[in-house]
């Protein structure tokens, strides 16, 4: 009798008779109840962890919202901006939903995304801005550096390794994170016969992309580089982690307009809604043109949320050049008040740099190259230098730049 009560749980007192399982441990017992009890503490710490990285449910942002907040940085590109939020915030909605959801419960889908558009179009520039808001950690990855294992170049577990370094290597918040993937349309299958020759670096890759674009846990090198056997791994789990993959996929609107052509025959359009709009066939891009350009199609099927972006035209370009919070204007102005000298721009040299970029065919990518070979000069001489009040930049100024400047290599033929 006496024996019996000497075991005890060594949280509650409970003895040997009152609980239904004692567990020993080196120093003392824990009851099944402790355990139970010890058990729904930590997930409310989890829970709570969850929702202090990505907001309480209240403070989530809704998709009107984040709109609102992507329309700050990034001009135009609606529709992409219209699916990006609802996919962001059903993201992150099926996160809080999985951290209170029962057994039974619906399982939601996570929505990887996967936008076609140009170069200079605002791709990247949409994943970070949408990463900048929720406050989760967030790396750009380049698809044409990855190889398949074994083969020189990065493994795509590589990709893991920017994000654990983004989150200071706390695995939990990354594992919250948003992975953009660029140029995926350079890993696309060339051509239809791929097993002559291995194609290291286009279906490889994709095989390897879908592992991880899948929920699944995935060894990741700390370090990034090479795997090699005494390297310590780190386990990341990649089932919450939004996946954003961009690319220009060059050539696959003829993709579209000739699916579009097979589709309209024997079909009259029953009303003006069906027309097709030819000169912009982006709009219609779907799963199966991807999959004719060369992507596989289950790595089509882990990028369930499919979008496009417009190509800059000259007013878009126009209002980028000064609209946005970091418009590159602003940037500039901001540069030179720091050294106390009031910078203004000639109306007409903005109109100028739009023309110039348009030429170089960068997008707006192109923008950025033009201004600093026109700035170059005035931001190496000024600060120190003469130190005047103000400083106008003028269309004349910033001809003589460009023309005494390397920039025109910068146009794509
Ligand atoms: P990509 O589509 O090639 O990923 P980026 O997002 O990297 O293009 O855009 C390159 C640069 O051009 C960005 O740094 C950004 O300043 C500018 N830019 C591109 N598109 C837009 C846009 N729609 N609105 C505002 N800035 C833009």
């Amino acid at each position: 009798m006496k024996n019996k009560q000497e075991i005890v749980c060594s949280f509650c007192g409970r003895d040997k008779s009152q609980a239904n399982v004692l567990i020993a441990g080196i120093n003392g017992h824990i009851c099944d109840q402790c355990i139970v009890q010890a058990q729904t503490i930590i997930g409310e710490e989890q829970d709570q962890k969850l929702k202090t990285t990505i907001g309480t449910p209240l403070t989530l942002p809704k998709p009107t919202e984040i709109k609102k907040f992507l329309d700050e940085y990034v001009i135009g590109q609606d529709h992409a901006k219209k699916v990006m939020s609802v996919a962001v915030y059903n993201h992150y909605k099926r996160l809080i939903h999985r951290s209170k959801a029962g057994k039974d419960d619906v399982e939601l889908e996570k929505s990887n995304m996967i936008m076609v558009g140009e170069t200079g179009t605002g791709k990247t520039l949409l994943a970070r801005t949408i990463a900048k808001l929720l406050k989760v950690p967030f790396c750009i990855a380049d698809a044409t550096v990855l190889t398949e294992a074994g083969y020189v170049g990065e493994d795509v577990e590589s990709v893991l390794t920017r994000l654990l370094q983004a989150a200071d290597y706390d695995v939990a918040t990354a594992e919250r994170g948003i992975v953009y993937i660029d140029e995926i349309d350079k890993i696309a299958r060339k051509g239809d016969n791929p097993s002559i020759t291995r194609d290291v670096s286009g279906e490889g890759v994709q095989q390897g992309l879908l592992k991880m674009l899948e929920s699944t846990i995935i060894n990741v090198p700390p370090q990034g580089g090479r795997k090699h056997p005494e390297q310590k791994m780190i386990a990341v789990n990649t089932q919450n982690i939004l996946f954003i993959c961009g690319g220009a996929f060059d050539g696959i609107n003829k993709i579209i307009s000739r699916r579009l052509q097979t589709n309209a025959i024997g079909y009259a359009p029953k009303s003006d809604n069906e027309k097709v709009d030819r000169d912009n066939v982006m709009q219609y891009v779907s799963p199966a043109d991807l999959k004719t350009f060369g992507l596989i199609p289950e790595l089509i099927g882990r990028l369930p949320v499919i979008t496009y972006l417009q190509p800059l035209d000259r007013e878009t370009l126009r209002l980028i050049l000064t609209e946005p919070k970091n418009a590159l204007v602003r940037q500039y102005q901001k540069l030179f008040d720091m050294e106390n000298i009031k910078l203004t721009f000639e109306d007409a040299l903005l109109d100028f740099i739009v023309e110039k970029a348009l030429e170089f065919k960068l997008g707006a990518r192109g923008l950025r190259g033009i201004c600093e070979a026109i700035m170059l000069d005035a931001m190496f001489e000024l600060p120190g230098g003469k130190n005047p009040k103000e400083f106008e930049i003028t269309l004349a100024y910033a001809k003589d730049k460009l023309t005494k400047s390397t920039i025109n290599q910068l146009k794509v033929a």
